[in-house]
């Protein structure tokens, strides 16, 4: 097992449900990472706590190894044996659990989704808090992420830090108020909380009345610190609107509550090295932009007549957050401007789904639209390459990547004024930001028109204004998205809780 960090080091833990690139969801699976690797390389020894899943990307793990050491963790009732097994991702130490339990927790094909997603997750907390007991771990902060890793919070002060384990700080980072896990209260009991005790509104019990538990509330009341992905949906989860029933717990439990913008992985996305770009490309010389615009036009069956034809690029999740009914709207409107439109994505909603695919048949043999509705990969670098425009609709976006790539690449975007966007997208003409900060358009109405207007000045700006758009793409090139900012606020919250912690056993 690995050793102490040296000296002004922290030792961080991380205990969470995704880990970019092995096992990922979403933008979780990439804060993880992200953060871990830019804080090892300030010198903090990291370390994550994972499931082993066996749907994971085994290729990406290196010198996976089992470990000849098990872990008996309780769970309704009795204890259970758990293999550990050790590898690394990233550079990052990586411990990765897998219980020996008839339900075969992690053995499902799939990372959620199953209707016992709160017993296996649950059962992980507890066997990962476990495996630090047991290794004799000391750590100064240990880090769960959203409901699935939040009961690490009650566990660890409740019947943890009881046993010993008690060197840490805990740190919860919610990276999507709109999923909390709440359950039967009665459910809770499996992993070894007392119910009677934390089935309370002020403690773990869910707003719909007290026959449910919280998880995600469990963990705001019981962390040191929480923590979301951005300063502006920090506020609009404070709001009864924005909250999801937990406005209010937010609210008392204010003073340990913040919002820091997350980081994109600089090294995956980086036009000057990519090699799935048809051109790679640095913001000194754009040149190789319109190569990989003509690629993607040929690729697509898109017309090339007009270099000058401004292409608009859209990658998501076809979900309602992420505002479908103005994507669609935008596709159509983009056509009518005169412009390109393509669009990736997938939807997991049958019925957003088969909406799409019925308009990507319509537009099957369009000359300037394309619509590519599956998740993939090299296209989405070659899409973020290729487009003039980005857009990026949100109904709500607790932080948001594509914005912040789309900017990598030079694609200027069009976000809606709310969560992450609202932070990161700044708008060209607005007179109350100074110009230095001002990289895109924003709009505020999710309706058709905020959509319509907000992409004819766009269109404005890129045909009347060629030679300041180039200039525009090459400064959003070069502003810095990267992982050290907000890994230097991050580092600074676990500091200063480590030094208040100290201040207080050193009065008593
Ligand atoms: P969320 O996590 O809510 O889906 P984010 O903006 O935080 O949204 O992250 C989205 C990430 O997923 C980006 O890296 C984006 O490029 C990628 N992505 C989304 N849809 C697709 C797709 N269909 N194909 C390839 N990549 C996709």
């Amino acid at each position: 097992l690995i050793s102490s960090p040296k000296s002004q080091g922290l030792h961080v833990i991380h205990i969470a449900a995704e880990m970019a690139p092995v096992a990922k969801v979403g933008g979780l699976g990439d804060v993880v990472t992200g953060l871990g690797k830019e804080l090892q390389k300030r010198g903090h020894l990291v370390e994550i706590v994972l499931p082993k899943y066996d749907c994971m990307n085994y290729e990406l793990i290196h010198d996976l190894r089992v470990l000849d050491f098990e872990v008996e963790s309780y769970f309704d009732g009795q204890l259970f044996r758990n293999k550990i097994w050790i590898g690394t991702v990233e550079g990052l130490p990586v411990y990765f659990v897998e219980p020996i339990h008839p339900d075969k927790f992690f053995w499902r094909g799939q990372y959620y989704g199953e209707h016992d997603d709160f017993k296996r997750f649950s059962f992980f907390s507890r066997a990962a808090l476990e495996l630090l007991l047991q290794a004799g771990k000391k750590p100064d902060i240990i880090h769960c992420h959203d409901w699935q890793t939040a009961f690490v919070a009650p566990l660890y002060w409740d019947i943890y830090a009881p046993k010993g384990l008690n060197s840490a700080r805990i740190c919860f980072t919610c990276h999507n108020f709109e999923y909390q896990g709440a359950a039967s209260a009665s459910d809770l009991a499996s992993c070894g909380l007392d119910v009677n005790r934390l089935n309370r509104p002020d403690r773990m019990q869910h707003h719909s009345g007290p026959d449910r538990v919280n998880p995600v509330k469990g963990a705001i009341v019981f962390s040191n610190i929480v923590t979301t992905v951005s300063p502006t949906y920090a506020q609009e989860v404070r709001t009864s609107e924005g909250g999801r029933g937990l406005h209010a717990t937010l609210n008392s439990h204010s003073k340990k509550f913040v919002g820091i913008l997350n980081g994109i992985d600089t090294d995956a996305w980086n036009p000057a090295t990519d090699n799935l770009l048809k051109v790679q490309y640095r913001a000194q010389d754009i040149s190789g932009k319109a190569e990989n615009k003509e690629a993607l036009r040929r690729y697509l069956n898109l017309s090339s007549a007009n270099i000058r034809q401004p292409l608009v690029g859209c990658i998501t999740r076809l979900v309602p957050q992420k505002g479908v009914h103005l994507i669609r709207h935008a596709l159509y409107r983009t056509v009518d401007l005169g412009g390109q439109f393509v669009l990736l994505g997938s939807s997991p909603v049958p019925h957003i789904q088969r909406e799409f695919e019925d308009i990507a048949n319509h537009f099957r043999n369009h000359e300037h639209a394309q619509l590519i509705l599956k998740y993939d990969e090299s296209l989405a670098h070659l899409i973020y390459a290729a487009s003039d425009i980005f857009i990026i609709p949100s109904i709500f976006e607790p932080c948001g990547l594509t914005q912040m790539i789309a900017m990598r690449y030079g694609s200027i975007p069009i976000a809606r004024k709310t969560g992450g966007l609202n932070d990161s997208v700044f708008d060209l003409d607005d007179e109350t930001v100074p110009k230095q900060f001002r990289n895109g358009f924003t709009f505020l109405n999710p309706d058709e028109q905020g959509i319509s207007n907000v992409l004819e000045r766009a269109f404005y700006h890129y045909k009347n204004n060629t030679e300041d758009w180039k200039q525009l793409v090459q400064k959003v090139m070069g502003l810095d998205f990267s992982w050290e900012s907000s890994a230097a606020v991050y580092e600074e919250l676990y500091h200063k809780s480590v030094a208040r912690a100290r201040a207080t056993n050193r009065v008593h």
